[in-house]
Order: C-alpha cells, then sequence, then structure tokens
C-alpha cells in the first residue's frame, strides 16, 4: 500500500481542497503517514502574503531533509502563482496549480499504479473533462519535476467534504473572486467566481446529516457573491433558506462575508434562526477611508460601521471578527490612528491581523510609497494590543451567559473542549458530552484567554 502525508496551509477553503484529496487518496487505497514514513508528500499551499510563502519552501525543505526519498506534490495558490520556482526546490516531483488541483488524486493514483479512484464523487468526471479542455502541460523547469498549471476554467470543482477533525466539516461552495483589490493575489490564482449547484449543496449537507454531523462551515473565497454566476442569478442568502428549508442540519456557521453582502434581510435571517451560528466573520482590511480607496475596496467605513452596529443591535452576544491589514504602501501615522480608532469604536471579540506583503503582479505591489518593515510591525503590536483589550472585556461579558457550544475531540489535560455558537472556545472540565453533541453551557470563569464552563443540559 503506497503512503502519503498531506500538509495543508491557508483559509478553509483551501483546507477543504486539502480534505477532499485527502479522501480520495484514502479511498484509492492510499495509506495516510507520518512524514518520515511516506512515500510522497503533499502540500497544499497558500500565496495571501509572502511569509505564506515562505512557510511553504521552508517545509518542503524540511521533508526533503527529513526523508530524501519522499517525492513531493506541491498544489495550491502559490503552485500556481510561482510554479517554476517552485519545481527547482529539492525533492519537488510535481507541481500541480489550482487549474489542475482537481487531478491531483488521480495523478498520484496513476503514479504509484493504485486501480483509480474508488469513489462516489460524481463532480470528479466534470473536473476531468474541463482539465482536457482548458490546461496545456507545461515543459519542466528541471528534469525531474512535472509542472501542470494552466488557466482556471469556469467550472465549479465540487470538493467532497472531509471534516480534519472529525466534528465540523467545511463545505466549500464558491470558488474564486470577482473582485479587484489592489493587493490581493487570489484573484489570479483562484479565477472569476463560480458556485456549487444549489441543488448538489443540498445534497451534500442531507449527507453530513446522515453521517451525523450536527455543525457544518459553509466556506468559499467570497461567500456573498454565490449564484451571482448563474442564470438566472441566485444569492447566497436565497441559498441559506434552501438549507434551512430543506436539510435538518443543526447548525450552520458562515465562515466570512464581505461587508456589502452582510444586508438588513441576512442579519434578521441569522438573528431570528437558532440554527445559524451567532458568528460573523467581516473583513474590513482598514479603518481608513483614504486606505480603503487605495485598496480598491468597495464601501466606505461608515457604511461598514452600519452593518456591524446593526449586528451587534439585532445578535446582542455575536461573535465578530474581521481581517485588517497594517501597513499598506502609502499608510501614513495618522491613517493608522484613524483605523485604531475605528476598530476601538466597534464591537470585535477577535481580528486577524496581517502584516502587509507585496505580492507580485497586484497593483499595490508597485506602489511607491511602501511602509518600512519596522513600522508595519509597530503598527501590528499597536493593534494586536488593541484587539487584546476588546476581546478580553467580550470574554469577561461572557461570564455567566449560558452558550450552545458544540463538544470537539480535542482536549486539555482530560477537559472537553466545545465551539459555542458566537465563535468561543470553552473548556468544559468533567463533561462526559461525546464530540459532535450540541449542548448548553454557562460560563464559570475566564482566565487570561481561556474560558471555563459546565454543561447546563
Ligand atoms: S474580496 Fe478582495 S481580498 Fe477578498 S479574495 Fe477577493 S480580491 Fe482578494
Amino acid at each position: 500500500m503506497s503512503t502519503f502525508h498531506l500538509i495543508n496551509f491557508g483559509c478553509r477553503a483551501s483546507q477543504a481542497d486539502g480534505g477532499a484529496i485527502k479522501q480520495q487518496l484514502i479511498l484509492g487505497g492510499f495509506k495516510e503517514t507520518s512524514p518520515e514514513g511516506s512515500e510522497v508528500a503533499i502540500l497544499n499551499t497558500c500565496t495571501v502574503t509572502a511569509a505564506a510563502d515562505a512557510e511553504a519552501r521552508q517545509m518542503i525543505r524540511r521533508l526533503h531533509r527529513h526523508n530524501p526519498q519522499c517525492r513531493i506534490l506541491v498544489t495550491g495558490c502559490y503552485a500556481q502563482r510561482a510554479s517554476e520556482e517552485i519545481a527547482n526546490l529539492p525533492g519537488v516531483a510535481w507541481v500541480v496549480g489550482n487549474s489542475h488541483k482537481h487531478s491531483v488524486a488521480e495523478i498520484l493514483l496513476k503514479e504509484f499504479k493504485h486501480p483509480g479512484i474508488a469513489t462516489d464523487f460524481p463532480a470528479q468526471a466534470e473536473a476531468q473533462t474541463s482539465h482536457q479542455a482548458v490546461h496545456p502541460i507545461l515543459p519542466s523547469p528541471k528534469p525531474q519535476a512535472t509542472v501542470l498549471v494552466g488557466e482556471i476554467g469556469d467550472a465549479f470543482h465540487f470538493a467532497p467534504v472531509f471534516a480534519e477533525d472529525r466534528t465540523r466539516p467545511t463545505l466549500k461552495i464558491q470558488d474564486g473572486c470577482n473582485a479587484r483589490c489592489s493587493f490581493c493575489v487570489i484573484p489570479h490564482v483562484r479565477g472569476e467566481s463560480r458556485s456549487m449547484a444549489p441543488q448538489k449543496v443540498i445534497e451534500q449537507i442531507r449527507r453530513l446529516e446522515e453521517e451525523g454531523y450536527q455543525e457544518i462551515v459553509l466556506s468559499g473565497i467570497n461567500l456573498g457573491s454565490y449564484g451571482r454566476d448563474f442564470s438566472p442569478r441566485l444569492s447566497f442568502l436565497g441559498l441559506v433558506e434552501r438549507i434551512l428549508v430543506e436539510t435538518k442540519i443543526r447548525r450552520v456557521r458562515i465562515s466570512s462575508i464581505e461587508p456589502m453582502d452582510v444586508s438588513h434581510e441576512f442579519i434578521q435571517m441569522v438573528a431570528g434562526e437558532p440554527r445559524l451560528a451567532k458568528h460573523f466573520h467581516v473583513p474590513l482590511q482598514s479603518g481608513s477611508n483614504r486606505i480603503l480607496r487605495l485598496m480598491n475596496r468597495r464601501y466606505w467605513t461608515t457604511q461598514y460601521a452600519e452593518r456591524i452596529l446593526a449586528i451587534q443591535e439585532r445578535i446582542p452576544n455575536c461573535g465578530l471578527g474581521a481581517d485588517v491589514m497594517v501597513g499598506f504602501p502609502g499608510e501614513t501615522e495618522a491613517d493608522h490612528a484613524e483605523s485604531l480608532r475605528f476598530i476601538e469604536s466597534l464591537p470585535y471579540s477577535y481580528l486577524h491581523i496581517f502584516p502587509y506583503s507585496a505580492r507580485p503582479g497586484t497593483p499595490a505591489a508597485s506602489h511607491s510609497n511602501p511602509v518600512d518593515g519596522r513600522r508595519i510591525r509597530l503598527r501590528s503590536r499597536e493593534m494586536q494590543s488593541l484587539i487584546a483589550a476588546k476581546r478580553q472585556k467580550f470574554l469577561q461579558a461572557q461570564v455567566g451567559e449560558t452558550l450552545s457550544v458544540l463538544a470537539l475531540h480535542e482536549t486539555q489535560e482530560g477537559m472537553r473542549s466545545a465551539l459555542s455558537s458566537n465563535y468561543l472556545k470553552v473548556f468544559l472540565p468533567g463533561a462526559e458530552a461525546p464530540p459532535n453533541t450540541l449542548l448548553n453551557a454557562r460560563v464559570g470563569r475566564v482566565f487570561g484567554d481561556q474560558v471555563f464552563g459546565y454543561q447546563v443540559s
């Protein structure tokens, strides 16, 4: 039996792709092992920042050092963007861009002479057709590496669901992005927005329900644009309504949604529907209008704040998060201070803070006024301490609250951990509920960043 090891980087959509590859390999007769014991290592990469690229390169070198016999297959966004750079790294045998990602399992099954993908994934056939139709196979820059990178087609490559932690499977229902934020390389490596057919979404969720899952995470690159590629157009809101009516899944979490897609109808629906997680992740990027314009973001801070405050008003104990970028080219101290003041004014419970890094080929990368690295680090730290204080306030406000939580597999010193509807990890000492159970827990105390509670029903 051939052996593999798979390492995922990046966002939830990318994790879902990686999960699908893993499941296909296992169904095709491969065995998952440690990096040291594997014949092939698959790196499913991200290229959202220079740090993400560096992390992937470092991992490739480490894998090769520890297991020189292991052949490395690199796929994902970094593979799509910089295939030749990767192909020249030691141990790399294949570079497979997002354009061909759906063929990763097939490539390995053929190479290792496994009979084929024993699968019930009907969309695999759809993926292969588009593969043959669109993508050229480029000549390899070094003999031992095969490079498969082409243009991203307009097919939605269905990623069968695989729950990494066996509790909260991610269902990728949308890929690609039509927005052109000036710093972002993602549209170049994932193509135009495209969506999974609604009937397939429903089928997938019903399958997960039958397998006993309680919570699913809907993910995509720009989830709010779901269905705009169909004719007639469909909406994300309409899809979520269908999911609620046509499936019995107990909890649906929405991974991230752009601010202009957070409509009042959408907030109303989340507020009134106990099956929707009380959690919004709404990318902000900057709290300065001047920087938002330079970033080519399509809203003003007043519009953004209006939506966040509407969430807070309709769903008082909602978990609220955002992505924020610091050190965008041309960002002055005054812009940064404005951004801090704006964030201070909103009820965030967490932030993902990204120091700006230039992505080749993006308009921002050629901006003539970069912010120096030391200043970026300083601004990141200021942003970190601001959100740490806000998060602490949010956590303290949970004491005495009863939260609906999903028991997870993970434990800490024998303590069951659980994830709340409003996106807090809660430790439940003494709780005996098995993983994947929805229960109510009362928050007893907060210790640093850790929340402790007990099961009440
Ligand atoms: S919305 Fe902007 S930041 Fe997000 S993937 Fe699209 S281009 Fe990138």
